[in-house]
């Protein structure tokens, strides 16, 4: 029995900065019959503060602690952990780590980093991560989709570095399963009464059922027909739509 619902955001709840059609109202119904969400995300052009901000503008009526970012998740490891971390990241996310000493570097973070991927920053993590600097990666998305476009993530950039200094990244966001169970922790349910909806197969969908989530993948957002295949094999549910997604888990039970 499903008793809560993790969102991906992007490419489910809103495409190019327009709500998904009946997402809005989705969200409100749900809200309305008290069923536990959280709105998770890899984004790593924004801080949490502004990913709430705009879902708000848009008319989704969440809370500011149902945001749930992969950015969030990696400076709570940094504070634990004492990372001074040399972040290679987006500049409209550098707010979410401005309270962090990033003196004398010993962890290299890797987001979508966009036109800051250039040679110069590149190689500067390259030598923090040969002097023995842990790297710490959002995920391993491949691409994204934006103004039509599939546009390169965050994933190549990380494996190109784990490549040169032998290394291997610890991959903080989705698909890694202590993402997925911090995200179910604050919903005092069992992952397994846990809905994740993405559109994205790798990270979204069989990552969230490898932690051990139920999982739908949706037909909109970077949704592309040949991964209908690796869904199935993963069990999880497919609609075109987040509005048929949660339709569909719903009946399937009642
Ligand atoms: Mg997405």
């Amino acid at each position: 029995m499903i008793k809560a619902i993790l969102f991906d955001i992007s490419g489910v709840l809103y495409i190019d900065r327009q709500p998904i059609a009946g997402a809005v109202e989705l969200i409100k119904t749900l809200r309305q019959s008290s069923i536990p969400m959280r709105f998770v995300t890899n984004t790593s052009r924004s801080t949490s503060q502004s990913v709430f901000a705009e879902l708000t503008r848009m008319g989704f009526d969440i809370k500011p602690e149902e945001v749930f970012t992969a950015p969030v998740a990696i400076k709570s490891l940094c504070q634990a952990k004492g990372y001074r971390p040399f972040c290679l990241i987006h500049p409209d996310l550098m707010p979410e780590f401005s309270d962090l000493d990033q003196s004398r570097p010993n962890a290299v973070i890797v987001t979508d980093a966009a036109e800051l991927f250039n040679y110069q920053q590149l190689n500067q993590a390259f030598s923090l991560l040969m002097d023995g600097a842990v790297l710490l990666g959002i995920g391993r998305n491949r691409y994204f989709k934006s103004a039509g476009q599939l546009q390169l993530d965050a994933g190549p950039f990380i494996q190109a570095l784990e490549y040169a200094a032998d290394v291997k990244a610890q991959i903080i966001g989705k698909p890694d399963a202590s993402f997925f169970q911090a995200a179910v922790s604050s919903l005092n349910v069992r992952p397994d009464e846990v809905l994740m909806i993405g559109d994205d197969v790798a990270s979204d969908v069989v990552g969230a059922i490898n932690a051990g989530l139920q999982a739908c993948l949706v037909r909109t957002g970077k949704f592309l027909p040949q991964d209908e295949k690796e869904a199935k094999s993963a069990n999880a549910l497919i609609a075109d739509s987040v509005v048929e997604a949660v339709n569909q888990a719903f009946d399937l039970e009642y």
